[in-house]
């Protein structure tokens, strides 16, 4: 096997399972070394540390095992086996969700896969070249373990993979095809267009947010900012909110946000979305909403932009602040991995000096069970919520 030799004292990190092998650390590497490869990582004393797919790029090696392995089918059904148990064990799926993320990346020790399930649907997205690479087996791993749960498994890795490499592959059906899904989360209904839609076709990663706002909703006014698909909104809708008005920037996601109320039988009259850019639309708004969320994208994606996305969080929020009615409840996030959670609330008392506002945090807010991070792996706890009351 390629092999990867790491600079001395530079074996702390992955000793600690770390899953990441950084271009500073690596002191020597197989001259035919090239991006996907299999490859094993040693400390400068020649220990083995850990297997991993290697790639020409600030992350050198993305580790899948800390033991020898040849990642053949075998390795590959034991991954998804037991990923699949850890839903089971966590009630995914179940009588009423039917929606799930079966693998996600360095939590399952799969650094650079995720799998979501929609249905009969998996959804495969590789984030470097050589998961992209061992597709096939992963398929055939997923058909095993998931025995007659599946009928189709669609590859959405282009736009995921470095450009270099994705620009060269296509997104497309693996095993089988199949229409966009109607799906179940806790009995609400959503469709699901996995090859339209955004990041693999849903925002699973809020589903216990979902539910918990439902808790906060009754007789409310709603603003469900940066709405996607209407997540939220049905959600607040069905337990029996007052009003609710959707935003979003994306025509495509307001439409599907109408489908989505009317597939779950809701009241139309109390539901209106609107085509806006956020902050637009809260400085001009009229009316005085009672429960707000605030779940734009990603802001940040390297440590680069994270002053203007802080910037961004605050502006925002702030406005968020000034809007809502007295004794107003924001459910705010952000799901930028170079913002950590102290950041994330220190933006938030920027955003509430900026408002004038008295704010007090009721709850802190995460990602469900199947997006589970490893504890050698904290940028993998990439969302971070806080249920705010505004006096
Ligand atoms: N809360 C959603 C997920 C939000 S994803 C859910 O539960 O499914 C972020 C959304 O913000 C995307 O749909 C994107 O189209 C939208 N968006 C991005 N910039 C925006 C802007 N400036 N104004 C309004 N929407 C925006």
């Amino acid at each position: 096997m390629k092999k990867i030799i790491l600079k001395p004292k530079r074996d702390v990190s992955i000793k600690r399972f770390h899953p990441w092998v950084f271009s500073g650390a690596v002191a020597t590497k197989d001259d035919d070394l090239k991006d996907g490869d299999l490859v094993e990582v040693y400390s400068s004393r020649e220990e083995y540390l850990a297997t991993g797919h290697f790639q020409d790029s600030s992350i050198q090696v993305r580790v899948i095992s800390f033991e020898e392995t040849e990642a053949d089918y075998d390795f590959w059904l034991k991954r998804v086996a037991t990923a699949f148990q850890f839903r089971q064990q966590n009630e995914l799926p179940s009588s009423d969700t039917n929606c799930y993320r079966l693998i996600h990346a360095e939590g399952d020790l799969c650094s650079g896969l995720i799998v979501d399930i929609y249905n009969e649907v998996a959804v495969i997205q590789c984030h470097s070249v050589g998961m992209h690479l061992q597709r096939e087996l992963i398929s055939k791993a997923l058909l095993e373990v998931l025995d007659g749960k599946i009928t189709a498994i669609y590859d959405k890795s282009k736009k995921a993979l470095p450009s270099i490499y994705g620009d060269r592959v296509h997104d497309s059906f693996l095993h089988g095809e199949a229409e966009q899904q109607k799906v179940s989360e806790h009995g609400h209904l959503f469709y699901v267009n996995f090859v339209k839609g955004q990041k693999t076709g849903f925002f699973l990663d809020q589903r216990e947010n979902r539910k918990l706002l439902s808790s906060y909703a009754k007789g409310k006014r709603v603003l469900n900012a940066f709405c996607y698909t209407g997540g939220f909104s049905v959600y607040a809708l069905k337990a029996g909110a007052e009003l609710v008005h959707s935003v979003d920037l994306s025509e495509k996601a307001t439409s599907l946000t109408d489908e989505n109320i009317a597939l779950n039988g809701l009241d139309l009259d109390k539901h209106k979305s609107y085509t806006r850019d956020v902050l637009e639309f809260l400085q001009k708004a009229e009316t005085e909403y009672d429960l707000m969320i605030v779940d734009p994208p990603a802001y940040a994606k390297h440590q680069s932009k994270r002053h203007k996305a802080v910037q961004g969080y605050k502006r925002i929020n702030a406005m968020a602040m000034k809007k809502i009615a007295p004794g107003g409840i924001l459910f705010t996030f952000s799901c930028s991995k170079v913002i950590d959670r102290e950041l994330f609330q220190n933006t938030m008392v920027a955003a509430a000096l900026e408002a004038g506002r008295h704010v007090r945090i009721l709850q802190y807010l995460s990602q469900p069970a199947d997006h589970a991070p490893s504890v050698f792996h904290p940028e993998g706890s990439y969302l971070k919520g806080l249920v705010l009351c505004v006096e």
